[in-house]
Order: structure tokens, then sequence, then C-alpha cells
């Protein structure tokens, strides 16, 4: 996600990758937790896995967008706080397939990733079941114990949360691809144009988490979505 980056504080965990400095905020450890303790079997281990799950998969999302932002010369940070993170760097290079690749390499890190877990779960002999709200790299079930939950847990963000980021919805990568497409052939109208399309599509996904998956967190997600690119709108609609 291109989002800002909230204020340093004397509770940030500082780490490096390769060339790469990393932030985490404290927000991040919060919002992690809160997503483990909805579950209603949580526990002690289970959300402690969940939180090392979604640490690892936002990682190597962030660790996408800037090994890719490194790649067209740029010298990118990562943070992560809040529900996601967010990889910083100068746009030194503005092509618009430079910009598409950056946002794509975050949720393409993330599936390889999943790719990843799924071939080593094969080469040591795990049967490999996918389903989208379920998945499981199991020999009939599933790995045994907290292996088999992280995995399950890893797999679920770095591929479902994936898949929802890639939505043409603002400010997600998908939405930010959006813009930039449609920047190409109308660059003045390409900003109003992403939210509207940002609007409409996270309203028909709140509907559609309401009405057949029943998701209260994910309806409420959406619903704040759409209300977010309904304001922008109206702002940039203002604005002319
Ligand atoms: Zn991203």
């Amino acid at each position: 996600m291109e989002l800002a980056e909230p204020a340093h504080s004397k509770l940030d965990v500082h780490f490096r990758i390769g060339r790469i400095p990393g932030r985490v905020h404290w927000s991040f450890w919060l919002f992690a937790a809160l997503l483990g303790i909805v579950n209603p079997h949580a526990s002690l281990v289970t959300v402690s896995l969940w939180i090392a799950a979604v640490f690892t998969s936002i990682v190597a999302h962030e660790l996408g967008h800037a090994l890719a932002a490194q790649a067209y010369g740029m010298a990118p940070r990562i943070v992560l706080y809040g529900m996601g993170g967010v990889a910083v760097y100068r746009p030194v290079r503005k092509s618009w397939i430079s910009r598409v690749v950056i946002a794509a390499a975050g949720p393409g890190a993330g599936f390889l990733l999943a790719g990843l877990i799924v071939v080593c779960g094969v080469a040591m002999g795990y049967a490999v079941r996918l389903d989208p709200f379920d998945f499981r790299v199991g020999s009939g079930t599933l790995i045994d114990g907290r292996m088999g939950l992280f995995v399950r847990d890893m797999l679920f963000v770095n591929v479902f949360w994936g898949l929802l980021n890639l939505l043409p919805i603002q400010p997600l990568d998908g939405g930010n691809i959006t813009a930039t497409i449609l920047a190409r052939t109308n660059p003045q109208r390409a900003l109003e144009r992403s939210f509207q399309i940002s609007m409409y599509v996270s309203l028909a996904v709140m509907a559609t988490m309401l009405v057949i998956f029943n998701s209260v967190f994910m309806t409420v997600m959406f619903a704040a979505l759409a209300y977010s690119s309904y304001n922008t709108l109206t702002q940039i609609k203002g604005s002319y």
C-alpha cells in the first residue's frame, strides 16, 4: 500500500534486510493481535502464531515493493504499522510501467512465498488442499500442531489478502495500479475515475462479504474503504 507513515516513537522496532531498512510501529503489533484475538478459538499459542505469520507475510509483501523499487534505482525503506505496511521510496523514475511493476511486486512476493510453502509441503510428502477460506497443506488433513496452524495462517494472509489487495480499490495496490493505467489515456480524470471505480467495487465487495460470507469484520472494512473513496471523490470534484 502507499500511505503516509506514522511518527517515530521509542517503541519502534528496527530491522534491516540487505540494503533495505525497516521499522515496525507499535500499532502493527496491536492490530495483528486484535485480528488474532477475534478468532473464537483463540489462545495464546494461536494468537502468537498468527502474529508471526502476519509479520512475516507483510514483511515479504513490502520487501516485494522495496526490491522492485531498488531495481529501478530507488532507495526504499519499509514501515510496518496498523493493518499493514508501506514501502517508502523517492520516485526517481515515474514511468507508468515502473509504478505498475512496483505496486504488483508486493502481492507478487506474497504469492511467491505461498507457492514456496506449498512446494516445500509437497516435497516433504504432504498432500495439499487449497480452499480460499481454509488453506491447508497436510497429509489428508493438516501438518500437525503449531506448524500446521502457522502454515495455514501464512497461506491465508499471502494468498487471500494478496488477492483482496489487487482489487481496484484505493489505497490498495490494485487501486494504485488502476489509477496509473487510467492516467495513460486520460491523465486529468484518472484519479477521479479510479476513486469512482474504488467506491463501487468496495460497495460490491462489502455486500458480498455481508450476504455471502457473513463476515462482520470484512463488511466493516470494505464499508470504510467505500466511505473513504466517496470522501476523496467529493474533494476531487470540489477542486475543479
Ligand atoms: Zn502493497
